[in-house]
């Protein structure tokens, strides 16, 4: 009897996993096509000065304008891309299309460019980040690339080689979604990053919860003892962005301000802006 039920519980197991592994092949094989296809585009979230509020930089996401299930969000494919190395391709797209797109933007701001850790394990990556900058014509110092703590987990010292290169050809270095992971801290120490990415899980309760406040206000004081920039993500209130902006973060990014546009959009926000001022 009870070997009868765990057989039945062990097809059903066995069901929704075959489920699972089929559901996760053939979204490999629409990446994979998407991929030549070419149906992807980017997006860009502005980020204003936390004084003047002017823009200084646009970060760049990406999207996959899927012909069913319409578009279709990073979290939902990336992770798939990196293990079935479409990270590659894909993300050599991304950093020339955005290199290629600020090069029509109205001013002459950065562009921030999310990398994979996957990315990071080719040798090449500064070449060709440096091939990339000399097809489209953009300036070095006009591109920002943002790194994860899942980069410097792998090899260290190969890591820091990079990064040494990719800094000397002029590139500004970002860490992403600064304090979430284990040893964010002496992370800054030993990588020459520029400007620290505030996570928006510390954001989401201020300006109410003490503890928070607490959090983000030394995070911006170290970032700037340490000569980094701070820019704050996921800000999405007015209260959100006067509390930031008194505590003398660089720069604000989030729904407050703008959420991420197509980039025809994103270009009427910047002539708006432009008008505006
Ligand atoms: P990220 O780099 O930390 O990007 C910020 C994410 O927060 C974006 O989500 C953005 O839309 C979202 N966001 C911005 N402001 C707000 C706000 O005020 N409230 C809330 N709730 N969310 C806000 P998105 O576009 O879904 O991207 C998610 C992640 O996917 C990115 O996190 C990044 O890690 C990854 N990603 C996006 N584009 C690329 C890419 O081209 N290459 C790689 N490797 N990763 C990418
Ligand atoms: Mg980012
Ligand atoms: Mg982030
Ligand atoms: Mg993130």
């Amino acid at each position: 009897q009870a070997k009868a039920e765990g057989k039945a519980r062990f097809r059903v197991f066995d069901a929704a996993l075959a489920e699972r592994v089929e559901a996760r092949r053939s979204l490999e094989t629409e990446l994979r096509c998407a991929v030549r296809a070419g149906e992807f585009e980017l997006h860009y979230q502005p980020l204003v000065d936390a004084h003047s509020g002017e823009v200084t930089a646009a970060e760049a996401l990406i999207r996959w304008r899927h012909p069913r299930r319409g578009l279709v969000s990073p979290a939902d494919f990336i992770p798939l891309a990196e293990e079935t190395g479409l990270i590659m391709p894909l993300g050599a797209w991304v950093l020339h299309t955005a290199c290629s797109e600020a090069m029509r933007w109205p001013a002459a701001i950065k562009v921030a460019v999310n990398l994979s850790p996957v990315q990071f394990r080719d040798d090449r990556l500064p070449e060709t980040i440096e091939d990339i900058l000399r097809a489209t014509g953009l300036p070095a110092h006009r591109l920002e690339l943002e790194i994860t703590e899942g980069v410097m987990l792998d090899d260290e010292e190969r890591t820091l080689m990079m990064l040494s290169r990719l800094k000397s050809a002029g590139v500004g270095l970002s860490m992403d979604d600064f304090g979430t992971g284990y040893s964010s801290l002496s992370y800054l120490r030993r990588f020459p990053f520029d400007k620290i990415k505030v996570d928006r899980s510390f954001v989401r309760q201020l300006p109410a919860d003490p503890e928070s406040a607490a959090i983000v206000r030394a995070i911006i004081t170290m970032g700037s003892c340490l000569g980094m920039a701070t820019t704050v993500e996921g800000v999405e209130t007015a209260e959100q962005y006067a509390f930031v902006a008194s505590e003398q973060c660089s720069q604000v990014q989030g729904y407050h301000v703008s959420r991420p546009l197509p980039s025809p959009d994103f270009l009427a926000f910047l002539t708006d802006q432009k008008a505006a001022a």
